[in-house]
């Protein structure tokens, strides 16, 4: 089998409230969209996350020429041809988001052309359904963040991760409304979305414990690794972070000096499905948990989850309950949600479908 064709399509969704963290206020959201074309008829699809307009760039200009003529099976070797090409320009950011969304689309070619779930190429799925946090509570009125969390937890969510970060004070406001709101039992997982710097850092996590969270999430730069561990050792809540690191090489560090409890590669960021398996596999020989990040269209979704259902090692997976993603459209089987836990897809390849309905409605 050969590439024919490498094509990017972007969407866009209008969203019906602002979605504010600590360093950014949305109204709308941007998905980009990977097909890979295959001269047996058969176009994977995959997803990347980074600047959306880079990424289509880089596709179009540095992937597609090095890619049409080659077997989209040989999954590692792509991976390394992308990777080592744009690498000694850029050894992280869109290039390596751009090398993700290939490299997720190559895995759906051949669980297509194989009629296997990708879950099965990944060495058989462990489990069916994927325990999963509500994700995300961005910033707003304390009553309104108060009155959504409850309404996760009425779902069936065990777990419900906020965005703060912005205003130091309101946002203890903020913590105590959705503790209240969700009782003792339930996990809040605290995102600052790296906004604060050591300090800062570690008087707001001293503040923010008082609300029992379940882990303080991004709370200084991605790459102050010797930072996240210098607040691990005075903090009493676990440190999450990774979400924006690329590659194994940029977990290393991370997991070197002991700076998470938690770590987070984005499946659609950090390299794409083999990267984010070594990367859970380190972390698991450093004692650290893996639980994936996900923030994405269908495909970034269907992809952690069939990693995750053939890794039972890794924890918690990110779900989007703000009802503004794209997953129920994109979804070949219908979307499964229950008792806080997701669906693994069964069909062969990802599970995904970019339908013309959907590029219509969203383009
Ligand atoms: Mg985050």
């Amino acid at each position: 089998m050969k590439i024919t064709n490498v094509r990017t399509i972007q969407l866009t969704r209008r969203l019906p409230r602002l979605q504010r963290n600590s360093c950014d206020v949305r109204s709308q959201r941007r998905f980009t969209f990977i097909l890979v074309d295959t001269d047996a008829g058969i176009t994977g699809i995959g997803e990347a996350s980074g600047n959306h307009n880079l990424v289509a760039a880089i596709i179009e200009r540095h992937t597609k020429p090095q890619l049409v003529g080659l077997d989209p099976f040989d999954i590692e070797a792509l991976w390394q041809k992308l990777y080592t090409s744009s690498a000694f320009w850029e050894i992280g950011g869109s290039p390596v988001c751009a090398v993700s969304g290939v490299e997720i689309a190559c895995w759906d070619i051949r669980g297509k052309a194989e009629g296997v779930p990708v879950s099965e190429l990944l060495g058989g799925a462990k489990r069916d359904w994927i325990e999963a946090y509500a994700s995300d509570l961005h910033w707003d009125e304390p009553a309104y963040m108060a009155d959504t969390a409850r309404g996760f937890v009425d779902e069936g969510f065990r777990w419900v991760k906020t965005h703060i970060g912005a205003e130091h004070d309101r946002d203890l406001d903020r913590l105590e409304a959705i503790r209240r709101a969700i009782g003792p039992k339930i996990g809040l997982m605290i995102d600052i979305n790296t906004i604060y710097d050591r300090q800062t850092a570690l008087e707001q996590g001293i503040r923010q414990s008082a609300f029992d969270p379940f882990w303080y999430e991004e709370p200084i730069a991605p790459a102050d690794y010797e930072g996240h561990a210098w607040l691990r050792e005075r903090l009493p809540t676990p440190i999450a972070a990774g979400e924006n690191l690329y590659t194994t090489y940029g977990f290393e560090p991370m997991l070197a000096c002991r700076g998470c409890d938690y770590v987070m590669p984005d499946i659609l960021r950090c390299g794409g499905i083999r990267q984010t398996r070594l990367i859970s596999e380190a972390a698991g020989r450093a004692g650290v948990v893996a639980t994936p990040h996900n923030y994405s269209g269908g495909v970034g979704l269907a992809a952690t989850l069939h990693l995750m259902a053939a890794m039972p090692e890794t924890r918690l997976l990110e779900f989007d309950t703000s009802g503004t993603s794209i997953y129920e459209e994109m979804l070949v089987e219908p979307l499964a949600v229950k008792d806080g836990r997701v669906r693994v897809p069964t069909v062969p390849g990802l599970g995904v479908a970019l339908t013309e309905e959907i590029i219509a409605k969203y383009r």
